[in-house]
């Protein structure tokens, strides 16, 4: 694992990498806001170390973007302070949150990484959106799930225009689209966020690149969605619909983490699958 680096992107707001997710630390007024624990106990405490330096007067708190065992289990590290997340990360990790990390331990790497780990709900929970202010620094937690998870929520920052997006963006790399998504609201979600006026945005994942990386994942995830669709239609099923998409996408950007090409089908396929169903219903 490479060392953790902190990117000043404005004063008072770092993002975090080095790590298997990005991070983020925001500081104002004495007070900081933690964006991502990391997977487990190595990545969390020097993340900690560093957030510590920056609490003066105030309180640390700390932010899930969403409840994905890389971003959260090392909550445990941050079980002191309010652990912020959109209500249905709470839920979902209540619900499969130990399958999940005992499952990820049977994984020699990712046993390493999680270390001590303890599962760690988030303990302040909000619905649509809630507004933190640190010091003159206001944080805007906004919800934009169903898109990559249940409950995915951005962090926005209006005063410097920085987005955390979490996993709603990933860049250079072929995104993760796992159970518990929804292609159609990813899609949502991005169009909101190009809204914004984002003049710097910290992905989930990959390397910081300017805000056109929100409408570049947008465009391939439609262009995903689009030759999914047209297997559907055509009556080819769901290994049938991989086999085709799979070796179309491979030729797209992005090009990194090509493997999870066949599960990104798949999970699209469902999603087509189900929207064509309610369409069926309604109509
Ligand atoms: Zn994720």
């Amino acid at each position: 694992m490479a060392d953790m680096t902190l990117q000043e992107l404005v004063p008072q707001v770092a993002a975090v990498l080095g790590g298997v997710c990005n991070r983020g630390i925001i500081s104002d007024g004495g007070s900081v806001l933690v964006i991502d624990a990391g997977i487990g106990v190595g990545e969390a405490q020097p993340l900690r170390a560093a957030a510590e330096e920056r609490v003066k007067q105030g309180y640390l708190s700390l932010f899930n973007t969403h409840s994905h065992g890389d971003h959260v289990f090392g909550n445990s590290v941050f079980a002191d302070c309010p652990i912020i997340a959109q209500d249905a990360v709470r839920t979902v990790l209540a619900e499969k949150g130990e399958d999940q990390l005992a499952g990820w331990q049977q994984n020699p790497q990712m046993a390493g990484l999680i270390g001590a780990a303890r599962l760690t709900l988030p303990t302040v929970t909000f619905a649509e959106r809630m507004t933190l202010h640190l010091g003159d620094l206001e944080v805007q937690l906004i919800r934009v799930g169903p898109a990559h998870s249940e409950g995915d929520a951005v962090a926005w920052l209006p005063g410097p225009r920085v987005l955390f997006a979490g996993d709603i963006l990933f860049n250079t790399i072929v995104p993760a689209m796992p159970p518990g998504g929804d292609s159609a609201g990813w899609v949502r979600a991005l169009e909101y966020l190009e809204t914004l006026g984002v003049a710097q945005v910290v992905p989930g994942h990959g390397p910081i690149q300017p805000p056109t990386a929100v409408g570049q994942l947008r465009s391939w995830i439609i262009a995903l969605r689009t030759r999914v669709a047209e297997c559907v239609v055509s009556g080819l099923d769901r290994d049938a619909t991989i086999a085709r998409v799979g070796p179309q996408m491979q030729n797209n950007l992005p090009r990194g983490r090509e493997e999870r090409l066949p599960n990104a089908v798949g999970q699209v396929f469902d999603d087509i699958s189900r929207e064509r169903r309610t369409a069926q219903k309604d109509g």
